[in-house]
């Protein structure tokens, strides 16, 4: 199979013909250098590259304001499989790219990290939501752990997150909007609030606002069928559904999973070989597309 070599690596030719999704590897550590060239936000610059493909996007379809939803759990495989369950996303992507986006690492914290700083784990030493407190407390303007929200603030831009109480609490003080969801045993009812929380910070016309929504992580940890993960993706969508309903039309969405499904071994004896290579090099869905 052919290989082109571009300023960004190595591609595979079928992959970026494929269809008009772009198929080409990125990494999550390249979506904050990219929203930073997109909202015009001075940032020290992250180890992560700016995608082009996006900031061309954002470009030609004018958009403005950047609406950046964490799915939590989404693989690239998983993704593939829930097309059907996920009508809102799936128009989203119809409308701009899909990417095969390598994650850095295998679980939610230092992912997260990585999609907000554009840092590798091993550079912003975030595991745990504590150490976030504790890196504050040793430094507290080391860039390396300045989000894109916080250095969006600091551009004199108005930013806001939707998160995990413990999470949104690091940030208070430093962007314009935090809104704090108490974790729940009910993962469905806490998206809604989630959902709920977005459509009320968005009344402020934010000009970033970073979103986290969870109950396809929990139903993997949880279930053993497909049937339950097809619904976690189900209300999923609908949440997406509810945010994109009350976003302006010059959003740019950037929707991407932090990590493959957890309990990898349980799912991947149901499935098959590429879902198997999915899980293995942690590859994630990365969605980008606007209301044009
Ligand atoms: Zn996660």
């Amino acid at each position: 199979m052919a290989d082109i070599k571009t300023e960004y690596g190595k591609y595979n030719v079928t992959q970026i013909f494929a269809h008009m999704n772009l198929n080409t590897e990125c990494s999550l550590v390249d979506i904050a250098p990219t929203i930073s060239e997109i909202l015009h936000i001075n940032m020290v610059k992250p180890h992560g590259h700016v995608l082009n493909q996006i900031t061309e996007y954002a470009r030609e379809n004018k958009t403005r304001k950047v609406i950046l939803i964490i799915v939590d759990s989404l693989g690239y495989a998983l993704y593939q499989r829930l097309t059907e369950s996920m009508p809102n996303l799936q128009k989203i992507a119809n409308s701009g790219m899909v990417f095969k986006c390598k994650s850095p690492a295998d679980h939610t914290t230092p992912a997260i990290a990585s999609i907000f700083t554009g840092y590798y784990p091993e550079e912003h030493h975030l595991y745990y939501t504590d150490d976030i407190y504790k890196e504050r407390a040793k430094d507290e303007y080391n860039p390396k752990i300045k989000t894109i929200m916080e250095w969006g603030h600091d551009s004199g831009l108005k930013s806001g997150i939707v998160i995990e109480s413990l999470g949104a609490e690091s940030l208070a003080g430093r962007i314009y909007g935090t809104f704090g969801i108490p974790d729940s045993d009910d993962i469905i009812e806490y998206d809604k609030k989630v959902a709920e929380n977005t459509v009320k910070a968005l009344k402020s016309n934010p000009d970033i606002i970073a979103v986290h929504i969870r109950a396809i992580d929990r139903f993997a940890h949880m279930s053993d069928t497909w049937d339950d993960i097809k619904y976690s993706a189900g209300s999923v969508d609908e949440n997406i559904g509810t945010i994109y309903s009350h976003t302006r039309d010059d959003s740019l969405f950037i929707i991407c999973g932090d990590h493959p499904i957890h309990s990898g071994k349980k799912w991947l004896e149901m499935t098959g070989k590429n879902d198997a290579e999915n899980y293995h090099n942690r590859y994630v869905a990365l969605i980008v597309g606007s209301k044009k």
